[in-house]
């Protein structure tokens, strides 16, 4: 019953304090990546998983296999001698907001190419799990996600696909071709508003959902930040309001609201159960900062659900 997730993690400088990032004296050491955030968000829901990518020979890469080993994801990596880990920089110019910089060109993930996957683990697994953002990185990230596809749909694995759109680094046009490709070969696609017009054309997430079905997928969930979620599988459509809760950080949410929909898709719950437990998770992601610490296990949902249910519809 496990997962892959494939896709590069960054180290994470986060500025001490808000101001000028030349003018603050001190900064956290972390990481994050969407894929492990993934990862790290099924492991803490009990789901065996591994996280596959290239890391280069350095801290940052020893500081992201010891720490996604500290969580129980497993690493299936490659070292990258000649090409550092990328590193993103977090700054806070004022209350309540952020700006993240990516020093990430030439990074070791960014040359994952196909000889580096463990194919072998991929076509084990129950569901491989991607990003647009792998896409994104150049010609060889690309092949190998298209390897790593090609791998899930030979022997079954559901191939479970979160656009992830990063204006940064691609335009929209050839982000929103390459998307489609991708979701076309996917069985569960999650996309945000944007990055599912981005995906259809469409604007209402109905009709998203229903244009990313047709596309290929069997399950489409359109993620809503805080008015929830939105989902067609089967032909089955269902509404998930958030859970109201005291957000303090989002970035994440999305991540953690992957991992918990795919959790009840291992464990063979409903949709209406997929959603309520992904939308629990994105909530209680939300209440403390940092991209994955806030993930929520098995006691954080039954917490908020116990604090009652939003209306599903
Ligand atoms: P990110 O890329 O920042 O991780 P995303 O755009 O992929 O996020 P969101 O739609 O922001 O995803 O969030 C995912 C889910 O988390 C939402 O569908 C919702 O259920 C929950 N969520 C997000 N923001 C809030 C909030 N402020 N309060 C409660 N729940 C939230």
């Amino acid at each position: 019953m496990s997962v892959v997730a494939l896709g590069e993690s960054l180290g994470l400088l986060v500025a001490g304090r808000i101001g000028r990032l030349e003018l603050v004296p001190t900064m956290d050491l972390g990481f994050g990546g969407a894929e492990s955030n993934v990862a790290i968000g099924l492991a803490r829901l009990g789901v065996p998983v591994t996280w596959m990518s290239r890391l280069g020979d350095d801290a940052l890469g020893r500081l992201i296999e010891r720490q996604l080993r500290a969580e129980g994801v497993s690493a299936a990596t490659t070292l990258d001698p000649t090409a550092p880990t990328a590193l993103m920089l977090k700054e806070r110019p004022a209350a309540g907001s952020s700006a993240v910089s990516y020093y990430r060109a030439g990074s070791a993930g960014s040359r994952l190419a196909p000889e580096h996957l463990d194919v072998a683990r991929i076509r084990e697994a129950r569901i491989l799990h991607i990003t647009g953002i792998t896409a994104a990185l150049g010609a060889g990230p690309r092949a190998a996600l298209d390897a790593a596809i090609d791998a899930a749909k030979d022997s079954g694995t559901i191939v479970s696909f979160d656009v992830n759109h990063r204006s940064r680094l691609w335009s929209h046009a050839t982000a929103a071709f390459a998307y489609r490709e991708i979701a076309a070969r996917a069985d569960v696609v999650f996309a945000g508003d944007d990055e599912a017009e981005l995906l259809t054309g469409e604007r209402e997430p109905a009709a998203q959902a229903a244009a990313i079905i047709e596309l290929g997928p069997t399950q489409a969930i359109v993620k809503l930040g805080a008015e929830g979620a939105y989902a067609l599988a089967d032909g089955q459509a269902v509404e998930q309001l958030a859970f109201p809760v005291h957000a303090v950080d989002t970035v994440g949410a999305g991540d953690a609201f992957v991992a918990g929909y795919l959790a009840e898709l291992l464990a063979g719950a409903s949709l209406t159960e997929r959603l309520r437990t992904a939308a629990a998770c994105g909530a209680i992601a939300c209440t403390a900062p940092g991209d994955w610490e806030a993930a929520a296990d098995r006691a954080a949902i039954e917490r908020l659900l116990g604090a009652g249910d939003p209306v599903q519809r």
